[in-house]
């Protein structure tokens, strides 16, 4: 199966082709030159094209099939390495290194030793021999390095055919595809979807069980997922897995490889059209797509990414497969994300997926174990049963992931030492101690993302999803930490501990008894104020008609570049971003293909806008920078790239930029219509409501309500907004009710009406002290970790919801999402209790906007205030709560093809509501 057909020429590998022959030097350069036939007649074509093509000094992993076992002794003579042998299989046989040096080879060809010589990667040394010692795919102590893709394929299949009970596979879909120097067209990989129940071909009661989808490898360059999921399989069938295996009549698990690009491009036959880049697993599929921003999410989508539906234009499924009406223009979504749209398509076919999980791995970090709920609106019931599959999981992270760190510290603080001199950092990175923490994807990695896999995954069917509880991890040290990567066995089957206990733990919390419900003191309500004016429609839009068509009127549009930069060593290169009149935004990415340069971002006037300096591209581990620009003046842009490093740098450089008088037209931009949708910041409402265990303990009254009385009888009054704040009555019946013992829950812009309050506690707080901030998403800077309101999280918790998902620019050097802020002097005089903090910037014109995550750092120089982001106030007869930012109301002036969210409290914020509401959480396992 690892032998496909090239004389089946796409349209995608002819393009590709000649993209990659005008474009490139190397793709077809004289030394790739594949025709030139081995020397010798023993050695397969394919490794002697590999052995071409590989660096000198490094070695190739190789097969040798004996004639007699005794040429063992020969080949180590010649200087293959780390040989193994066997005489299992029909003719015996060797694996080992072949240096790519020409003595070795010299002698290789001239020796009469082996008859014939292949090309060998994976981790089992003889699985091209289809021989299998012990396992298909063996312990990582046993293996010779990381699964190979083709082994994978034959592993799998061989699993199926013992296992067909159990195991079904199937490919969804192709990728983009690497040129392949040998064959010298583009190589599209097949997306494996793997199926694990019982009576898995039983499709009336595989449709009827509970899907957990787990997802390996979306990232290449992060191995230990998939490692850990294709061993888990094995097991499962060969019964060594009783935890997984005793729920497979109620569940069944679904293993998707959504990204096969970046796992065979370790493959030196396998190169990228646009610049050269080291043999080894690549994070990008081979249209250069990070896969993982490329899904059809609700809220805010970067104009610089190409979300993939597969219902096309209408946003419809006109039939089976991915749609005829999936756009060709602006953007050729078949070409550039044909995997994204497979895995769409095929994984909506699913009914019943309750869980999904996306395995990843990250740099260096102190915690070997991140849990990131996605950027998602989920409701309260839903977030806090995420929570209580972490704290789960932590329990037994606990007992089986902590001794090892210990154990293995030495093993993780050279992994450690290794990047800091590949990337040339003068501080060494963290090495992991802690075992787990659990968060959102800002708490976690400390920005946000929008087009994320299991952000689509967790949306309603209705909004196009698959209605999962869903969430990635991040496991440490599972990165190009040597700017490539190297096999090594002893951290490989650590990180395997933790992923593995992840899905054995998803599958106990998918099989667990129902949630608990919020117990509610008795007798108490709790009302909501709700105001019409937070509600936004797709109606509201210019490019929306009455009947919800969107047309294409209107000049908006999306251009994009994209050019690879040369910039010799301390030299600096410029590229000119023109931005017309009406530029909605600018999306950029500079990404290192070798070197590095600093990177500035100047405005027509000159002034810096973006810089990063060091901290980006090849001296960090991360390579890649990208920024987005809202509402930049036109005019001519300029973007800076200097080579301070040293040796010469190539950078692939691509800007997008959207036009749109406040929100860009989606039709125009991105080929897709405007999913219809109406949504308000109270949507939160009937779903917190239905997770209490009274359904009459919250209610929803509007402003006039207020004014008239309602607040009689209630015990606890919710104001996430400013509307109403002009009327008196209205505010007198706030404050009536706060000198009469009401508890009083201010968040967003319904902070301000501190200033209008005057019953205590409120009175000691003036309007102006009380101040609007514009943050990169909704979260405190600092918490107070003892405090009342933070009760039930965890240290790493500070986002308070996901702004991405109502529609704001979360780029992290945007500035967009509002947060209301109390001085301290005043809330803390009359002993307010602050529970978080965030620092903002001051600016020049007397506003305020974030100060990003580096206070302290990078704006030290800069005036920055501290301001109560969340915090109680206690009077003698009510209280007040302040909550800076939970219910947002969404924002419209953003591309946001498909649909809004109108709320996203994170698992913190619904926590911080409960506490602030008196409402106990059901207490974890
Ligand atoms: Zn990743």
């Amino acid at each position: 199966m690892s032998d496909r057909d090239w004389s089946l020429t796409s349209r995608r590998t002819v393009l590709q082709t000649a993209a990659a022959v005008l474009g490139g030097s190397i793709a077809l350069s004289p030394s790739a030159a594949a025709a030139a036939a081995p020397p010798s007649e023993r050695f397969s074509e394919r490794w002697w094209a590999v052995v071409q093509n590989s660096e000198e000094e490094t070695t190739v992993p190789t097969l040798f099939v004996l004639d007699d076992e005794s040429e063992t002794t020969a080949l180590e003579e010649m200087g293959v390495k780390n040989l193994r042998t066997t005489t299992a299989t029909e003719s015996p046989a060797a694996y080992g290194e072949v240096p790519v040096n020409s003595q070795v080879l010299y002698s290789l060809a001239r020796g009469d030793v082996a008859r014939t010589v292949l090309y060998a990667p994976g981790a089992n040394p003889f699985w091209k021999l289809e021989h299998y010692p012990n396992r298909v795919f063996p312990e990582p102590s046993a293996a010779t390095g990381y699964v190979d893709y083709a082994e994978f394929e034959q592993g799998i299949d061989r699993l199926v055919d013992e296992h067909g009970d159990m195991l079904r596979y199937r490919s969804v879909g192709e990728s983009p595809g690497w040129l392949d120097r040998e064959a010298r067209s583009t190589a599209p990989k097949d997306v494996w979807v793997v199926e694990l129940t019982n009576d898995v071909r039983d499709r009336e009661s595989f449709a009827e069980k509970q899907k957990l989808v787990v997802t390996l490898g979306i990232h290449g360059d992060e191995r230990s997922g998939a490692e850990a999921g294709m061993r888990l399989v094995e097991d499962v069938v060969s019964g060594d897995a009783e935890s997984v295996a005793s729920a497979l009549d109620d569940v069944a698990l679904v293993f998707l490889f959504p990204n096969p690009d970046g796992w065979a491009a370790k493959s030196p036959l396998l190169v990228d059209g646009r610049f050269r880049d080291a043999n080894t697993f690549k994070r990008s599929t081979a249209t250069g797509n990070d896969p993982n921003r490329q899904y059809p999410t609700a809220g805010w989508i970067d104009p610089a990414h190409h979300p993939a539906e597969p219902r096309g234009r209408n946003l419809r499924d006109d039939g089976a497969g991915v749609d005829e009406d999936v756009p060709e223009e602006p953007v050729d979504y078949t070409e550039q994300v044909p995997d994204s749209l497979a895995v769409v398509e095929h994984l909506r076919s699913y009914e019943n997926v309750t869980w999904a999980a996306d395995l990843h791995g990250m740099f260096a970090s102190e915690t070997m174990m991140e849990l990131l709920s996605a950027n998602h609106a989920y409701d309260f019931a839903d977030a806090h049963a995420i929570f209580e599959y972490a704290d789960r999981l932590r329990g037994r992270l606990d007992e089986e992931l902590a001794p090892l760190l210990s154990e293995r510290e030495s093993v993780l603080t050279e992994e450690v030492k290794a990047m800091q001199e590949a990337y040339g950092m003068d501080e060494r990175p963290p090495v992991p101690t802690e075992p787990f923490a659990a968060g959102t994807i800002f708490d976690a990695v400390g920005y946000s993302t929008t087009g994320g896999l299991v952000s689509w995954l967790a949306l309603s069917e209705e909004e196009g999803g698959v209605g999962a509880r869903s969430v990635a991890f991040e496991m440490a040290l599972d990165n190009r930490l040597r700017g490539s990567i190297e096999y090594r066995p002893d951290l490989l089957d650590l990180q395997m501990v933790g992923h593995r206990t992840a899905i054995e733990t998803l599958v106990e919390a998918a099989t667990a008894e129902a949630d608990a419900a919020v117990e509610t003191p008795d007798g108490e309500t709790t009302a909501f104020v709700a105001a019409d004016a937070l509600r936004a429609s797709s109606a509201d839009l210019p490019f929306v008609t009455d009947d919800g068509e969107t047309t294409d009127e209107g000049d908006d549009e999306r251009t994009s570049t994209a050019e690879s930069v040369t910039v010799a060593p301390d030299d600096t290169a410029t590229r000119t971003v023109t931005v017309a009149e009406e530029t909605h935004s600018v999306s950029g990415r500079v990404r290192a293909a070798s070197g590095a340069v600093d990177v500035d971002l100047l405005d027509p006037s000159g002034s810096l806008v973006r810089t990063y300096e060091g901290e980006t591209l090849a001296t960090s581990a991360k390579r890649t920078i990208s920024f987005v620009v809202s509402d930049p003046t036109p005019g001519e842009w300029t973007l800076r790239l200097t080579n301070g490093v040293g040796g010469e740098a190539t950078v692939d450089v691509r800007t997008t930029a959207a036009t749109g008088d406040g929100s860009p037209n989606p039709l125009t931009t991105l080929g897709y219509e405007q999913r219809q949708y109406e949504v308000t910041p109270l949507d939160v409402v009937g779903p917190y409501r239905s997770f209490l265990d009274r359904s009459d303990a919250v209610t929803t009254v509007t402003t006039d309500d207020v004014s008239n009385g309602a607040l009689d009888g209630v015990d606890n009054l919710v104001v996430p907004h400013g509307v109403g704040t002009d009327r008196d009555a209205y505010v007198s019946a706030i404050d009536d009710f706060v000198a009469g013992g009401g508890n009083l829950v201010l968040t967003d812009a319904g902070v301000e009406l501190l200033g209008d309050l005057s019953a205590d506690p409120a009175g000691s707080v003036d309007a102006d002290a009380v101040s609007r901030a514009t943050t990169t998403t909704a979260a405190v800077t600092e918490r107070v970790d003892d405090s009342t309101l933070l009760s039930g999280t965890t240290p790493i918790q500070r986002e308070l919801a996901k702004a991405g998902a109502l529609g704001y620019v979360v780029d992290a050097a945007a500035a967009e999402t509002p947060m209301y802020l109390v001085d301290p002097a005043p809330f803390e005089s009359d002993g307010g209790d602050v529970a978080g903090w965030r620092v903002v910037r001051r600016q020049s014109d007397g506003g305020e906007s974030d100060s990003g995550e580096s206070e302290g750092d990078a704006n030290a120089s800069e005036s920055t205030a501290k301001k109560v982001a969340l915090g109680t106030l206690s009077g003698d007869a009510g209280t007040v709560h302040v909550v800076g930012s939970l219910l947002p109301a969404p924002s419209q002036s953003n591309l946001h093809p498909f649909g809004l969210q109108g709320h996203a409290p994170s698992h913190c914020g619904y926590t911080v509501l409960a506490n602030a509401l008196g409402h106990a959480t059901p207490p974890s396992e």
